[in-house]
């Protein structure tokens, strides 16, 4: 049995059968049998599933956010925003899914036809993360259902009853159950479904699991991506808004307890404007109401996953070591589960793990800087490469800038967002591939090349 624990309280709150790996063969047997009859329905009849989906997510917001609260510690106006966000996140997908993956007409000669059209891969594996079970799950699950494909879904183990209510409200919409299977269980859950025969293999998590998979599935050339951590920078400039700038990054920083994938994990500050900056991203800090996960005046929850706590209290003790003048917080947070204060540090640099191994929590360092090229090579001096920031009012400095940072997504006066219209993707140790945006359908597709004479 999966022993489920409040990581705000430590309370354990549930107990769920984990798949064995007998379960996980006649699963993943059963969604290649099944998958031909769900990629031969009219895309209509996907779309108006997945319609249905998106109205019972809306019909049970509030015991879904409470469930949701409850097993990973985020507070509850967080927990309720992550689920109407993948509502708005369904609406593209619905509204694009037909016409990316349309047959295109490329060439036409009157003796030959060429045309390319869009297949389902078949049967794929979606391994998730817990900090946006919604959002990374759903990433991955709607467009490749909505293109065709069966899902094997194994939920993270610590957002197992999400993964449960989510599979439960996609197979009541109309989704056969063959057709998305959960999984549930850990790391040897997810070992034994990539053992299966599969046609995609779409993982969210950590880099030293995404690099596991990796190696595991590369003599196999099944399709991977693999979207993983990253260690996010922005660049305060001397001429920016700096109020505003410092009231978004402390969001940024400090939004799902620091537990965002593109979390603002560093911040680089002109010097002319270091002071003012950090006397104002402070205040914004102590503005955070931390606590009760449950209580709607909640903006910090618990850490998730209790180890993390150990990893947060080693980058606040070899910052301390290395001169960093410590702002705030810097402790795990008196009474029950797994609670962290929001802590922020100056004089940091790169000798520090804090500047340069994921924290993934309420953990920041400000470094100043000189100018823009200083703040360039610093930005780009990590082997992550998610998402990068630069705050400034000139669009066209900080849009040079932008062009040079080796990430995925990039900011401009503003941080930490994502947008179903965009492609969603990492550089370097960040991941391979791509989800969200007309791109992020077609990834669930593989192209067939049609040469067609006519006799
Ligand atoms: P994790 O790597 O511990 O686990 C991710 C998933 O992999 C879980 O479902 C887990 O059970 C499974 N898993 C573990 N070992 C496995 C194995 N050997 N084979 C197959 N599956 C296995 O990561 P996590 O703690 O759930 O997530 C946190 C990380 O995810 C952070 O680094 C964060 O930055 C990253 N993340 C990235 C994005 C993105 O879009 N780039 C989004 C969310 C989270």
């Amino acid at each position: 049995m999966l022993k489920i624990h409040n990581p705000a309280t430590g309370e354990l709150i549930a107990e769920v059968p984990q798949a064995s790996a007998a379960l996980v063969t006649e699963r993943a047997r059963a969604a290649r049998r099944a998958q031909p009859a769900w990629a031969a329905q009219p895309m209509q009849h996907r779309l108006d599933i997945i319609q249905r989906f998106r109205v019972a997510l809306l019909a049970e917001l509030e015991p879904l956010a409470v469930t949701l609260t409850r097993e990973v510690g985020k507070p509850i106006s967080q927990s309720r925003g992550e689920i109407t966000g993948l509502l708005a996140r369904i609406d593209f997908f619905l509204d694009q899914a037909e016409a990316a993956i349309a047959p295109e007409d490329v060439f036409d000669d009157g003796a030959t036809r060429e045309r390319i059209s869009h297949d389902p891969l078949g049967v794929v594996a979606n391994i998730s993360a817990w900090n946006y079970p919604y959002f990374v799950g759903g990433n991955v699950f709607v467009p490749a259902l909505l293109t065709g494909n069966a899902v094997l879904y194994k939920p993270s183990e610590f957002a197992t009853l999400t993964g449960l209510h989510i599979a439960r409200l996609l197979h009541e919409a109309g989704v056969p159950s063959d057709v998305f299977a959960p999984l549930v269980g850990g790391g040897a859950v997810g070992a034994a479904l990539l053992e299966q025969p599969l046609d995609g293999v779409f993982f969210t998590g950590s880099h030293a699991t995404g690099q596991r998979i990796a190696r595991l599935l590369a003599p196999r050339f099944v399709k991977l991506q693999l979207e993983l951590g990253g260690k996010d920078p922005s660049y305060v400039c001397d001429d920016a808004d700096v109020p505003t700038a410092a009231e978004s990054l402390a969001d940024g920083a400090m939004y799902n307890t620091g537990q965002s994938c593109c979390s603002v994990e560093r911040i680089y500050v002109h010097e002319r404007v270091h002071t003012a900056f950090v006397e104002a991203f402070l205040s914004a800090v102590r503005g955070f109401k931390s606590g009760d996960p449950m209580d709607e005046a909640t903006y910090l929850g618990a850490i998730t996953r209790a180890p993390q706590l150990g990893v947060l209290d080693a980058q606040v003790a070899d910052a301390v070591a290395k001169g960093a003048r410590l702002l705030c917080g810097g402790a795990r947070r008196p009474g029950p589960g797994n609670g962290f204060e929001p802590t922020v540090f100056t004089d940091v640099n790169h000798t520090m793990d804090l500047m340069r191994e994921e924290s993934f929590g309420p953990v920041i360092g400000i470094q100043s800087v000189s100018g823009d090229d200083e703040a360039l090579a610093l930005m780009n001096d990590t082997r992550y490469g998610l998402t990068a920031g630069v705050f400034s009012r000139n669009g066209t400095r900080a849009r040079s800038l932008l062009a040079r940072v080796n990430a995925g997504s990039v900011y401009w006066n503003c941080c930490d967002r994502v947008s179903p219209r965009l492609p969603w993707s990492g550089h370097g140790d960040s991941g391979i591939g791509l989800t969200l945006s007309t791109h992020g359908i077609r990834a669930f597709t593989r192209p067939r090349a049609w040469h067609l004479r006519t006799p």
